[in-house]
């Protein structure tokens, strides 16, 4: 018995270093951290902040961020301003050199891909929270594989005794993700082409994808709560376009895009933006899953 417990204390001390050499990634989103587990796997520990039901623009902090921002090894952001509006300021406080801005410890994904609605003039004409372009830019199912891969590129930097750990990863990673490409895109094949109206630019780049047009926003602007004049003049397209439904994610107020939903009967379809916005909603597979199967009423 004595040499059990000996044993066991020994075996105590040796898988407790091995613990705490797992890499602590903090992302700002659900997606993200999805990714981050995909190609790290056992190796990392990972947090999200945000709920997968919150507005991604507007997260009200909790006390405990501070602390995971603090130990990070490594923070994966969306960027594109989608969080300009409550990271700064934990990132000030936490204060962890590892993830200051500038160095390795902090990753922005937008600078990975092409952001759509880029603003060509300074003004906030455009609304208030988009002033880089559409930060939404991970609803494109392209844009996932070079979004693992600079996940990937920057674990494998950060710890390189397990690089080609991380590399093999997001390649057997994004292969069973192009495996998946056709399938979605055969399914929206009969969406090509037609009309949509959408209460925030969540989807723009999961439309743009599949070649469906956006009629317009139930919002006046991003950000900006529909004014009765631009619920006007959206009424008016509808009635020249008959869009096919009305996009509506889970955190918006809902009224003024059931209110039009019911004047035109016409489906209001409410959409995940995120893992985790609803219960089908699971993981990166299943995000698009869901997407996909609300859209095209399975
Ligand atoms: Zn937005």
């Amino acid at each position: 018995m004595k040499n059990i417990c000996i044993l066991f204390v020994l075996f105590a001390l040796l898988a407790v270093p091995a613990l705490a050499v797992r890499l602590q990634v903090v992302t700002t989103y659900p997606y993200i951290a999805d990714l981050v587990e995909q190609v790290g796997q056992d190796r990392v520990r990972v947090h999200a902040m945000a709920g997968g039901q919150w507005d991604p623009h507007t997260i009200v902090p909790k006390p405990s961020f501070i602390a995971k921002l603090r130990r990070a090894d490594l923070l994966v952001i969306n960027g594109a301003q989608l969080e300009i509006g409550w990271l700064p300021p934990l990132m000030n406080q936490a204060n962890n050199p590892r993830t200051n801005v500038g160095s390795s410890g902090l990753l922005d994904l937008s600078r990975y891909v092409e952001l759509i609605d880029v603003p060509t003039s300074v003004s906030r004409a455009h609304g208030d929270i988009h002033p880089d372009g559409n930060p939404h830019f991970h609803l494109n199912p392209d844009n996932i594989p070079p979004l693992a891969q600079a996940i990937a590129d920057r674990l494998a930097e950060i710890d390189m005794e397990n690089a080609s750990f991380y590399l093999n990863n997001c390649e057997a990673f994004t292969k069973k993700w192009e495996e998946r490409l056709p399938i979605w895109a055969e399914k929206m094949s009969a969406l090509r082409g037609q009309w949509v109206i959408e209460y925030h630019k969540n989807y723009d780049y999961l439309l743009h994808h599949y070649g469906i047009q956006l009629l317009g926003t139930v919002e006046s602007l991003p950000g900006i709560p529909p004014t009765s004049r631009h619920i006007v003049a959206l009424e008016q397209k509808i009635q020249n376009n008959a869009p096919r439904c009305i996009l509506q994610d889970v955190y918006n107020p809902a009224e003024a895009s059931e209110h039009l939903a019911r004047k035109f009967d016409i489906p209001m379809i409410v959409l995940p933006h995120d893992i985790g916005a609803v219960r089908e909603a699971e993981g990166i597979f299943s995000l698009f899953d869901e997407i996909i199967r609300r859209l095209t009423h399975e």
